[in-house]
């Protein structure tokens, strides 16, 4: 992300409230050096079931809401309410939007757009711009960071309100709806509305791993998950202060701001295919695909993966 994600998750929370330490804490019962979780959890859901019951869940979920002349509401909009808080709703001066239970009403498309040069832009994004630019998966495509053209981060846009609405309001709500997930060898906190996605990727790559051991070095020592902060630079919350991304090893990420003042920013990348194939398959977006490029970072971001949340342009 545009967030200077390595860096500050590598120094101490600057957030006044001492709270207890979000870091990883070592798992007790866990050798470090063994074989990845000798006992899964027996309540896990299988990612296929999974799939299935949110494909049900998504053609239900603008409950059959429809605007004066009959138009159903926009795709993106109707599938919001399967991973995030509030009801589809017309509303006759404002247009389509969710309505959240504080009463905050967020609109569709105020019409506004962000500016996609500016990463530490304090406009709000409306529901609209989540969508847009589109969130491609697939094969690892090299970004060209150099040309003159949009800068391009799928996924960068977040309506704060609504993440503040689902996942915690202040860092005291978001910390009582943490869950641990065993990532590799230690338990790390999540939020427990991403937490079995999380878990999910490890079931995906721990056969992965065995086979290929060149794999666990990504995966181990990794830079954080949950700490309560502002993205660098920036009023915004960053996806880790809810609770919802993962940044993988440090040492073998390349990020944006880690280009040499004066120097050309240039996408690099070692992080391995299947590591965000697994992490893509579950509902997270990858950093790596931003032209400010994050490879570290994963993020629970369902709404952008789902092919039933396409939304055409503007
Ligand atoms: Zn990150």
């Amino acid at each position: 992300m545009p967030e200077a994600e390595a860096v500050p998750d590598r120094e101490p929370d600057r957030d006044p409230d001492p709270g207890p330490d979000p870091d990883a804490d070592p798992d007790p019962d866990a050798d470090p050096d063994a074989d990845p979780d000798p006992d899964p959890d027996p309540n896990q859901t299988h990612p296929v079931i999974l799939t299935v019951a949110l494909a049900t869940l998504l053609t239900q979920s603008d409950g059959g809401v429809r605007s004066p002349d009959g138009g159903r509401p926009p795709a993106g909009l109707a599938c919001l309410p399967t991973w995030y808080a509030g009801t589809v709703k017309w509303k006759a001066d404002a247009g389509w939007g969710l309505d959240l239970e504080n009463g905050v009403f967020l609109s569709w498309d105020t019409g506004v757009t962000v500016d996609p040069d500016d990463p530490e832009s304090e406009e709000v994004p409306d529901l609209h711009d989540i969508f847009d630019p589109p969130y491609v998966t697939g094969k690892i495509v090299p970004i060209d960071t150099t040309d003159a053209g949009p800068i391009e981060d799928p996924g960068r846009a977040r309506v704060e309100q609504l993440f503040l609405a689902t996942y915690g309001s202040k860092r005291s709500e978001v910390q009582e709806h943490l869950g641990k997930v065993r990532f590799f060898g230690l338990r790390y906190p999540f939020h427990e509305r991403a937490a079995e996605a999380l878990r999910n990727v490890v079931t995906r790559l721990e056969p992965q791993v065995k086979e290929n051991p060149k794999l666990l070095p990504f995966l181990k020592d990794i830079g954080g998950t949950w700490i309560w902060r502002t993205i660098k630079r920036s009023k915004r919350l960053s996806g880790h202060a809810f609770g919802i991304a993962i940044d993988l090893n440090v040492e073998r990420s390349n990020y944006w701001r880690w280009t040499y003042r004066g120097q050309p920013m240039i996408w690099k990348n070692k992080v391995p295919q299947e590591i965000v194939d697994a992490f893509e398959a579950e509902g997270f977006i990858w950093g790596g695909r931003w032209k400010h490029f994050d490879t570290m970072h994963f993020e629970y971001r369902p709404e952008l993966i789902s092919p039933a949340c396409r939304t055409p342009a503007r």
